[in-house]
Formats: C-alpha cells, sequence, structure tokens
C-alpha cells in the first residue's frame, strides 16, 4: 500500500494495469482540486480504476485523535496518531485579516533539545514521511473548506526541525506548491530552522522562493549554547555565514525568531549584541513572548515584560531593523509555540520513548 499522494507509485500502478497516462491527471485533480476522499466517488474514472485505487493505495495515514479551538475561534489544534502510532500535532491559526495557516509538523518529537520547547524534550521519535506532512496540510485544507474558508499559508514551525528531515520536507513543499496539485504559492510558505546550516544552503537552491525562519532566540554564541544545543555544532558565525550566503541567492528577508524569556534572552546587553548582529542584514525579528508551559523542565522560565520587549525594539530600530512582536495565539489550547507537546486530554506525549542527540546529526 502506498499514499495517494506518492505520484510515481501511482503512475507506475496505473502503467503496470495497462491503463493510460491521462488517469493520473483524473486523480490528481479529484484529490487536489475537487478535494475528494473517496476513491469511489472519482466519478471521472472507471469502476476498475477505483478498485485498483482502493485496494493499493491510501488516502490518509492520519487518523485524528482530538481537537481543540480557542475561546476566540482563532486557533484550531489537531492532535493526530500516525499508523504506528506517534502523536503530532497540526495548528490552524485564523488570523483576523481573513488568512489562514496551518502549522505542521515535520518529526514526531525533535533531536533538538532547545531548553524552552516541550518537543524537544522529546527528542527524536522517528522523522514523518513526506505524505504524513501532507496529511496535515489536506486535513487542513478539507476543514477550512467546511467553514468556507481556503489555507493560505503553510509554516513548518510544528514539531521537529524540517532541515533534519529535508527530503520529507522538500517533497512535501513540491506537493503543496504543485500547479496540478494543492497550488499553494511558494513565496506563503515558510521553513523555520534553529539553524542548520547546510540544510539552509540547499534550500537557497531548491526553494528560493520560500521563506525561511531562523530561531535566533539569543545574540552570542555563549547565551545560545545555554539554550539551543545546535550552537555546538552550527556556531552563530557559520550559522550566518550561511544565511548571508541564503540572502545572496534569493534576496529575501530572513525572519528570525526570539524567544523573550526573563533573565535569560533579554538581558540589557543582548539589545546592543542583537543590533550588532542583525545590522546590514536583510532582517525582520518575531519577538516571541515565552509561553510557560506545564510540567516540563524549564518551568522556571518566565516570559519577559512588555517594557523589555520594547526595549529591545528601540535598539533594532536604531540600526533599520523591522520587528513585531508575536501576537500568542491558542495558548489556552497549549497550541502556542513550544507547548505543541503538553499534555492533551490525559495523553502524555512525554511518555513516548524518544531519545534525545543533544548535537544534531545532519544527513542532508
Ligand atoms: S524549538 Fe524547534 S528545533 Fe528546538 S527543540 Fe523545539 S521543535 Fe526542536
Amino acid at each position: 500500500m502506498f499514499s495517494i499522494h506518492d505520484e510515481p507509485s501511482i503512475i507506475g500502478l496505473l502503467e503496470a494495469n495497462g491503463h493510460k497516462k491521462f488517469r493520473y491527471a483524473q486523480v490528481e485533480n479529484a484529490i487536489y482540486k475537487n478535494l475528494i476522499s473517496d476513491f469511489d466517488k472519482i466519478e471521472t474514472l472507471p469502476k476498475d480504476i477505483r478498485t485498483l485505487l482502493t485496494e493499493n493505495c491510501f488516502y490518509n495515514s492520519l487518523s485524528l485523535h482530538s481537537e481543540k479551538t480557542g475561546e476566540d475561534g482563532q486557533t484550531t489544534k489537531f492532535l493526530f496518531k500516525t499508523h504506528d502510532d506517534k502523536m503530532i500535532e497540526a495548528v490552524i491559526m485564523r488570523h483576523l485579516s481573513g488568512r489562514n495557516t496551518l502549522c505542521v509538523s515535520c518529526q514526531a518529537g525533535c533531536p533538538m533539545g532547545c531548553t524552552f520547547c516541550a518537543t524537544g524534550k522529546l527528542g527524536l521519535i522517528r522523522n514523518l514521511e513526506f505524505h504524513e506532512i501532507i496529511d496535515q496540510i489536506m486535513y487542513a485544507v478539507n476543514h477550512l473548506a467546511r467553514e468556507g474558508k481556503t489555507l493560505r499559508n503553510v509554516v513548518y514551525m510544528g514539531m521537529g526541525e524540517p532541515l533534519l528531515n529535508y527530503e520529507n520536507v522538500k517533497r512535501s513543499i513540491q506537493i503543496a506548491c504543485g500547479q496540478k496539485k494543492l497550488d499553494l504559492s511558494n513565496r506563503r510558505i515558510t521553513v523555520s530552522t534553529c539553524g542548520i546550516a547546510p540544510g539552509i544552503l540547499r534550500m537557497a537552491e531548491d526553494f528560493p522562493q520560500v521563506s525561511l525562519a531562523i530561531s535566533l532566540h539569543a545574540p552570542t554564541d555563549e547565551a545560545r549554547k545555554k539554550i539551543m544545543p545546535v550552537e555546538n555544532t552550527y556556531p552563530l558565525t557559520v550559522l550566518m555565514e550561511a544565511i548571508d550566503a541564503y540572502v545572496a541567492k534569493t534576496n529575501k528577508r530572513i525572519f528570525y525568531e526570539y524567544i523573550m524569556i526573563a533573565g535569560v534572552t533579554d538581558r540589557l546587553e543582548y539589545i546592543g549584541e542583537l543590533a550588532k548582529l542583525l545590522e546590514g542584514r536583510l532582517a525582520h525579528v518575531n519577538f516571541i513572548p515565552y509561553n510557560p508551559g506545564e510540567g516540563f523542565m524549564g518551568t522556571w522560565y518566565q516570559p519577559t515584560s512588555k517594557i523589555m520587549i520594547k526595549k529591545f525594539q528601540e535598539g533594532l530600530e536604531k540600526v533599520g531593523i523591522p520587528s513585531t512582536i508575536r501576537h500568542t495565539m491558542g495558548d489556552d489550547i497549549d497550541a502556542a509555540c513550544g507547548q505543541l507537546a503538553l499534555k492533551e486530554e490525559g495523553v502524555s506525549l512525554a511518555t513516548e520513548t524518544g531519545k534525545s542527540l543533544g548535537k544534531p546529526t545532519v544527513s542532508l
């Protein structure tokens, strides 16, 4: 059995059974344009092809474990179970401007071990297959369609480090943006990395239109090392070299994510350090007020005061770097950044037997 999103396998199956090439175009149209999720309902296909597909393909590899919508109705979190009982999460964010964004997971757990992140506490459980990423997107597309809405943006900011699961992420972006497939704009896809330098260089080659977000979170090697083990493998100088090469190739502004944790990432001297690091670079900084999570290491972390965040913004303004304070969506349903793996209806994801690698191992 293989996924309906596995184009080469479907084409091979059709050909092996003597069917003409145009039949795949009909399958593609039914799935991605007409959002038909039952092979038997693809009326453009003869019965024997529908049976062939039913016997050999699956439409969705994820089963919905739970769904929660925040009080403001803007955020919906889906907890999915994979075929081998791993839990992964995706979050729809309905912005007041009318655009709808989906945050997807690319790994079950994450090997990167950032100290402020609940997902990092799990360690890596396994990489997701490309179709498991697309299944999250298809689920959201269908969910929003039932509300009369469309999906506009996809951010790879859920569980996992996208650039450590590069081939599957790449294939999922190709399906999400393929004209004959979901046809999302490349520009409305954002891949967020904690700083996997070789992956950034590959992104510049493969997806120069896709947006890149860097989880920076601290402006010096020393400060970063305390909260992000990736710094041991790709120190800031290596990371910034990769980013500069990316910008030289794409001419795209980089989004830097900076989590504001009182006494940890918001020290006064970091204002100048951050300004110095980004001065002259094509950058936009998103300040993320820390969301205290419940019951995992780092509970002593506290969010920074709004006054302090403003001071950081002023420091950046002086060197001409724009910034915004990220509005926290979904913290009442544990859907905000860093809370994605917290307890859900009695299911503790932290009981999964993930293995934290501490230092990332990269195979790109
Ligand atoms: S912040 Fe991102 S890279 Fe770091 S542990 Fe969490 S999911 Fe992994």
